[in-house]
């Protein structure tokens, strides 16, 4: 027996789709939704729609963003010469909000996790050695988290560096084991970034 009109179960249904977001949760968000003001509704569901429609990666780096060349990479006062691979954008993010960071980046959009079926092809492994392969970069700062799937992704990219002579350091295991990295603090961050270590 349906309890909600159908309506009502599609809206939970969608919400309750989203990460960490149980059925509970999405019946409270769906209610708050449903007594919103009309138009306080339509900007939701149009931010959610132009996000999406608008939003791809950097041609150079991958992070997700509404221009075509993310405006780190277009900045002229990064040093170019070194990248520091990253998980996600909002890692990128967490970095970004220490501020002391001045290179460029490279975002994988994910992680390598066999158990999963999800391979060096499925993220954006390619695209770094690619990068590597045209620009003249001296260091890459491998920042996945320390997760196994992190550390396991790490590895696999510095066997592939390493015969090239570029510089692959690692950042500091300041960052606890498992943790991801856009819910650390800012001088645990700034502390695992001045402590990478040489591989
Ligand atoms: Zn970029």
């Amino acid at each position: 027996m349906e309890y909600y009109s159908k309506q009502i179960s599609d809206l939970i249904g969608e919400l309750s789709s989203l990460p960490g977001i149980g059925v509970k949760s999405a019946q409270r968000m769906a209610f708050h939704i449903l007594h919103m003001p009309k138009d306080r509704a339509k900007s939701l569901a149009e931010a959610i729609l132009s996000a999406r429609e608008n939003v791809q990666f950097c041609k150079e780096c991958f992070t997700l963003t509404d221009r075509e060349i993310c405006p780190i990479c277009a900045s002229k006062k990064r040093n170019k010469k070194v990248i520091m691979v990253v998980e996600d954008t909002r890692d990128l993010v967490a970095y970004e909000k220490v501020g002391k960071y001045e290179g460029v980046y490279h975002v994988l959009n994910g992680t390598m996790n066999p158990m999963q079926g999800i391979g060096p092809n499925d993220i954006k492994i390619k695209e770094l050695f690619e990068r590597l392969s045209k620009e003249d970069v001296e260091e890459v700062i491998i920042a996945t988290n320390s997760t196994t799937e992190g550390e396991a992704t790490a590895m696999y990219i510095t066997k592939l560096i390493k015969p090239s002579g570029i510089k692959v350091s690692r950042i500091a295991s300041g960052v606890p084991v498992g943790g991801d990295l856009e819910c650390i603090d800012e001088v645990t961050l700034l502390r695992a970034l001045e402590g990478r270590q040489e591989l």
